[in-house]
């Protein structure tokens, strides 16, 4: 059993990780829209992720979790669950630090993501979200082949991994009135609350959830972990059942609200970014911006972050999404 507690995971892990991640993940850009802003009525700053190597901040985590491995855990090997993003951060961190890679992936992964997890050189083991547990094969094939499982999100060292997103973003454009960030299973929003309460204690810190999916944020009200159906929404990169427990902890005691955004302001938000900004980016990568657009009243004339966590979406599912 995992004796950790959240105390033991503060922004001293964050500055860690951003020294294994020094030169080997990008510092991704900052990005801005003048159109954007005028729609909102403030001063909006993207921290693009989708620009990240695998397209997605995965890779932040995935890397400095493995980069901590000692020599025997290297020699056996890496195994993880994961719908898609988390699966190519460990696949291609796997590969730049030569550790075998298992990833159980769902049957029904977008294709892009099973393609380029399979291009980094892992070995893919398929299962119905549905019907089966995933975190209950992983531990299976850790037990058997003796490989460390590093799961998606409730890990400390995914948690400071993907800490640096806020980090990076504070130390370029300095305090926030507020930051938006999408929530899964919640190692972004934690590891960036890290950062937020370090780097500017009084920003607003807003979690982003699909609506088919708000478990975090019934955790969230109630205080206590929720678990819900795998929920069915385009936000594939947030579709989880549950928060974890280290990232409810530090949710509980750093984040100051939860809310959700539905599948066609996702897209609503897809085809905004395209337009202004130029950019692809998956419909989970959006739900910071879709709920900054919800519209909110609060925002005006603020400084406001949002994270555009990832980009990868299969290119005829993005054209459909986007002409419907
Ligand atoms: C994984 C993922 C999320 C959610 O991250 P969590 O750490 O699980 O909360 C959001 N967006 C994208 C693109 C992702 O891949």
């Amino acid at each position: 059993m995992d004796t950790t507690t959240i105390g033991d995971i503060t922004f001293d892990d964050v500055v860690a990780a951003a020294g294994r991640l020094d030169g080997v993940a990008h510092r991704t850009p900052v990005l801005t829209s003048r159109r954007i802003d005028d729609l909102v009525g403030a001063e909006v700053l993207f921290k693009a992720e989708h620009l990240q190597r695998v397209g997605a901040f995965k890779f932040r985590g995935g890397y400095n979790a493995l980069s901590q491995f000692d020599d025997d855990q290297r020699a056996a090997g890496v195994v993880t669950y994961s719908s898609g993003n988390h699966a190519q951060a460990i696949a291609l961190s796997a590969r730049l630090l030569d550790i075998p890679a298992t990833i159980v992936m769902p049957t029904d992964a977008p294709a892009s993501k099973v393609a380029a997890t399979r291009g980094y050189g892992a070995e893919i083991v398929t299962y119905d979200r549905y019907t089966q547990d995933r975190a209950a094969i992983g531990a299976d094939l850790a037990a058997e082949r003796g490989l460390t499982l590093i799961p998606p999100y409730d890990h400390p060292h995914i948690i400071a991994g993907q800490g640096t997103v806020g980090k990076e973003l504070f130390e370029e454009v300095g305090d926030l009135d507020a930051l938006f960030v999408c929530l899964g299973g919640g190692g972004l929003l934690s590891g960036v609350a890290l950062a937020t309460r370090a780097l500017s204690p009084g920003c607003r810190l807003v979690g982003v959830e699909p609506a088919a999916g708000n478990d975090g944020q019934q955790s969230f009200e109630r205080g206590e972990l929720v678990t819900i159906e795998p929920p069915r929404t385009l936000a594939d990169g947030a579709a989880t059942p549950s928060l974890g427990h280290h990232t409810f902890a530090i949710i509980r005691r750093d984040v100051d609200a939860i809310v959700t955004a539905t599948d066609n302001e996702l897209v609503d938000a897809m085809r905004l970014v395209a337009s202004t900004m130029k950019q692809v980016v998956e419909p989970t990568g959006v739900l910071g911006l879709a709920a900054v657009l919800a519209p909110r009243e609060e925002l005006a004339g603020q400084r406001v972050g949002v994270v555009i966590s990832g980009g990868n979406v299969d290119l005829d599912r993005y054209a459909d999404l986007l002409a419907d």
